[in-house]
């Protein structure tokens, strides 16, 4: 995509709204006592209310300061130039990212070496079974899967590392806000510190549908959670409630999950495991705080609102692909 259609406005809107946007405007600091914000340049602004939105970056593997760390759009342009190129590849992690980049690889052609120090691919959020299955899929599709070995990091061939994020809460830590793996907030995006709030990536908050803190790197959530929280600056409290959701594509798959990775204690299964369109719920204590549909849209839009709306179903409709999850609405 061209770098001119990234943007996710055009500037006049952000006129239009009232808003002003410096770009190319680091902050190098937040001071609470003069109630202003300072920037790398020295100038500084003063504000009444601060959110703090500062996203995650990549986590870094020693041994591989020359690898591919996606994140930023040179990142991308940098791994594009490789696919395009076929080069062969090594990817490090079987996450989303890992497995995305992969399943992006080999379609190009390329050799695809993905090395992940867990069991299975995605087995932290997905579990052991379901990380099973996509294994298979990869290796079906020819990625070279090395499951529980560690990279060698000599670099001779391009290595892209994705093991995860980190949020980014030097300023929040700096000027004295509550942080614990994430800028610590509760459901209406409040810090631990008067008329500042935090959302995003860069924030652990607390849910009210989980009832515990967590921590999402997915934009949808990062998207809600921000309109959730302006509207509060704004003075509309609105606790933000929802469950986190995402997807990938990896191949002719389309993989959704609807939940936060929450440990769980029993499996479901809706259809037939393997043969997509199907899902896994996961469930703990009998109630469903989780749902990984393969190919399966509907399923987990469904059971996403049946989680919100906190609906209990019975583990033979969970299982029943003829049973609407929207009947448990009712
Ligand atoms: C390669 C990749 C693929 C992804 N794919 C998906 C996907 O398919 N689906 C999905 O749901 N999520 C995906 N994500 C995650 C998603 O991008 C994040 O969850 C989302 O961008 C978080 O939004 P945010 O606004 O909290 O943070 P960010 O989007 O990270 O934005 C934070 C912004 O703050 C700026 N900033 C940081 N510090 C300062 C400072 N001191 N001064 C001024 N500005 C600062 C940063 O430059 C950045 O622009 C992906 C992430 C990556 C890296």
């Amino acid at each position: 995509m061209a770098r001119d259609r990234l943007g996710l406005r055009p500037r006049q809107q952000y006129r239009e709204l009232g808003v002003e946007l410096l770009l190319g405007a680091r902050v190098a600091e937040i001071d609470i006592e003069r109630r202003d914000i300072v920037l790398e340049s020295g100038r500084r602004a003063s504000w009444d209310l601060l959110c703090i939105a500062t996203g995650s970056s990549a986590r870094r593997l020693a041994g591989f300061d020359d690898a591919i760390y996606l994140r930023e759009l040179p990142d991308a342009e940098h791994l594009r130039t490789i696919l395009e190129r076929r080069e062969p590849l090594r990817v490090v992690g079987a996450g989303f990212i890992g497995c995305e980049v992969a399943a992006a690889a080999r379609g190009r052609g390329c050799d695809v070496t993905v090395f992940e120090a867990l069991a299975q691919p995605m087995q932290r959020v997905l579990g052991a079974e379901l990380g099973g299955y996509l294994a298979a899929v990869h290796r079906g599709h020819g990625v070279d899967l090395r499951l529980g070995e560690a990279p060698s990091p000599d670099l001779e061939r391009p290595v892209v590392v994705g093991v995860g994020s980190a949020p980014r809460t030097e300023l929040a830590v700096a000027a004295g806000i509550e942080v614990d793996e994430g800028i610590l907030v509760d459901e209406l995006g409040r810090t631990s510190v008067a008329d500042v709030y935090a959302a995003g990536d860069a924030t652990r908050f607390w849910s009210p549908l989980f009832e515990e803190r967590i921590r999402v790197e997915h934009f949808q959530t990062a998207q809600r959670q921000g309109f959730a929280v302006g509207r509060v600056m704004a003075g509309m409290a609105a606790a933000f409630a929802e469950a986190p959701w995402f997807w990938s594509e990896q191949y002719d798959l389309n993989v959704q999950y609807a939940g936060t990775g929450l440990a769980w204690d029993e499996t479901v299964t809706r259809g037939t495991f393997g043969k997509p369109p199907f899902s896994v719920f996961y469930l703990r204590r009998g109630s469903m705080i989780a749902v990984a549909g393969i190919n399966d849209h509907h399923t987990v839009a469904r059971a996403r609102r049946v989680m919100e709306a906190r609906a209990a179903v019975s583990r033979d409709h969970l299982a029943d692909p003829a049973f609407d999850l929207r009947r448990a609405l009712r």
